[in-house]
Order: C-alpha cells, then sequence, then structure tokens
C-alpha cells in the first residue's frame, strides 16, 4: 500500500487536518503540530487530541500514512549551547505531541553547522539531539529529512542521514524522509541518463563547496540509497518537482511535471514496489490542484 496525500493546514486546531485531507481525496498527510515559525505554541487540549486520534481513525489514516512535520526554527546541529538547548527543548516538545497524538513518526530537517563548525561535529551534535528526544518520548521515530543543502544544512548527501543514523542509540526509532525537490536540488538527478563512459564521482568535499551533479538515474539513486543508509530506513517521501536545475542547491519547489524532475519520475516512484508502506506528500505550490495530483499519483500507482 502506498499512502498518498500532501501537507494539509492544521489551522483552527490539529484536529482539522484529517477532515481536510479526506476533502481533497488524501489517504495520507502531513502537518504541523504547533506553529512552525514560533519557538511556543500553547499545549495541545485534551478535546483537540481526542477528536484528532477520533477522527484518524475513523477517516482510515493509520499512524504510517501521517507524517508530522517539526518547526522551521529547531537546528538540532546547533554550534552555540544555547542555540542547541533551545532547539532540543522545542524538538522533545514536538517529539511528546506526536506521542499524545497517537503518531509513529516526526519528520524533521537535520541541521545547519552555520559556518561555525564542522560537519562531523555538527552531525554528531545532531544524533546526540535525536538521542535525548528518543529518551524523553515513546513510540515515535525520528524522520531525517534530506536537505537541497542551501546554505549550511547538512543532510543533503546519503552519507551524511547514514553517518547520523550510526550515532542513533536505539535504530528501531530512527528513518529518513527523502524529498524528491531537495535530492535534486543537492545533485540526485533523477530523470538523468547514467553515462556509459564516465562515473560520477564527485567527493562529498568537492559537492560540498560548489554543488554538483553526483549521481543520475532513478535506479542507480534508489540503489545508492539502499546501499549508503538502507531501504529499510525510509519512513515517507515528499514529492515536489523543482524549479532549479540539478545540483543548483536551491530549494524551489514546483507542481509535479511543471519543474526540472518531470512526470515520468514520479510515475516511476508510484510504481516502485520497493516503496511500498509509506506516506507520499505533496509539498507543491498550488494546493488548489492537490486533488488533481494526489488522483494522478493514484492512477499510476493503480488503486482507484
Ligand atoms: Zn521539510
Ligand atoms: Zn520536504
Amino acid at each position: 500500500m502506498k499512502y498518498i496525500g500532501a501537507h494539509i493546514s492544521a489551522a483552527g486546531g490539529v484536529e482539522n487536518a484529517p477532515l481536510r485531507a479526506q476533502e481533497i481525496g488524501a489517504t495520507a498527510f502531513a502537518l504541523f503540530t504547533k506553529n512552525q515559525k514560533q519557538w511556543e505554541s500553547p499545549a495541545l487540549t485534551p478535546k483537540s487530541i481526542e477528536l484528532f486520534r477520533q477522527r484518524c481513525s475513523e477517516l482510515g489514516y493509520p499512524p504510517c500514512s501521517i507524517l508530522p512535520h517539526d518547526g522551521y526554527l529547531i537546528n538540532l546541529g546547533h554550534p552555540s549551547e544555547e542555540g542547541l538547548e533551545r532547539s532540543r527543548k522545542s524538538f522533545t516538545d514536538e517529539m511528546a505531541r506526536c506521542q499524545a497524538l497517537g503518531l509513529d513518526r516526526l519528520n524533521f530537517h537535520p541541521g545547519s553547522h552555520l559556518n561555525e563548525i564542522s560537519t562531523d561535529d555538527c552531525l554528531r551534535r545532531i544524533a546526540d539531539s535525536i538521542n535525548l528526544a528518543l529518551e524523553a518520548t515513546q513510540g515515535v521515530t525520528a524522520v531525517i529529512e534530506n536537505t537541497a543543502g542551501q546554505g549550511s544544512n547538512l543532510g543533503f548527501r546519503f552519507e551524511h542521514l547514514a553517518q547520523i543514523i550510526s550515532m542513533i542509540e536505539d535504530k528501531s526509532r530512527v528513518g529518513v524522509c527523502i524529498d524528491t525537490c531537495h535530492a535534486f536540488a543537492a545533485g540526485y538527478d533523477w530523470a538523468g541518463k547514467p553515462s556509459l563512459f564516465e562515473e560520477e564521482n564527485i567527493s562529498m568535499t568537492e559537492a560540498d563547496v560548489k554543488g554538483a551533479v553526483v549521481l543520475r538515474g532513478y535506479d542507480k539513486i534508489i540503489e545508492s540509497f539502499d546501499s549508503i543508509v538502507g531501504l529499510q530506513y525510509l519512513r515517507g517521501m515528499h514529492l515536489n518537482d523543482a524549479t532549479k536545475p540539478a545540483g543548483s542547491r536551491v530549494d524551489r519547489h514546483a507542481s509535479l511535471g511543471k519543474g526540472e524532475i518531470g512526470a515520468e519520475v514520479f510515475e516511476k516512484l508510484m510504481k516502485d514496489p520497493r516503496l511500498d508502506g509509506i506516506p507520499f506528500i505533496l509539498e507543491t505550490p498550488e494546493p488548489e490542484i492537490w486533488p488533481e495530483e494526489i488522483a494522478q499519483l493514484k492512477t499510476w500507482y493503480g488503486q482507484k
């Protein structure tokens, strides 16, 4: 089963998200459980939690079809002690909110070194942050999203994700979400044809400095992910086309088929049995066409 949906507004309360998801024909959805642009948000009320759980169960959204996203201010690899403390506190609160809502995973961006600490140091901090949050909560998997590598954001190479996972104590509660636009911007050219004559062989350090295409071709990318990270860690995907070219390191989402990735790649993703059992979430910029995008994805997948 592939669960297919979009990142839905939780305006007016998290309990509204499953209703909105159903309205657009989604079998999956993503949401923020608090204001994503603020550090502090009021606690979820017992009423809100109860309604959310009840509606998800009535409308047929099991936890494995829901991929909550954490707030934008959190940086789990922050170079300063103060910034790190604040981020860790907020992230643990986000994990606890998911636990209260009966959700089993939380999607987040790994973190940024802000040009103040090394990549290794930053990845170590991110892993420590995840370990602390896992210790403080139960039943929720920390799902690391790959990034476009914009600015000093880490997580743009599969190797970064693998390095973080290697330092997580409870590996049953860590996972990965692949965002197709982020991967493309980071140099994973989904639609590109693998060259017969030369292997892409850009070192991580080179790609880190200048941005570049590091890998071409759908199958090569999935196989590379499997060998470096492991498909068993995949807990969700974000489906976004990209307005900027592969390797640009610029994160600009486009509607499916209206960008540089192209519709065929999304059809391949839907038809790939290696990717079953996870939520596929649109974060495309035209919510008014989400019903059509979802219907198209379902058709490719073969679901009525
Ligand atoms: Zn994200
Ligand atoms: Zn995303």
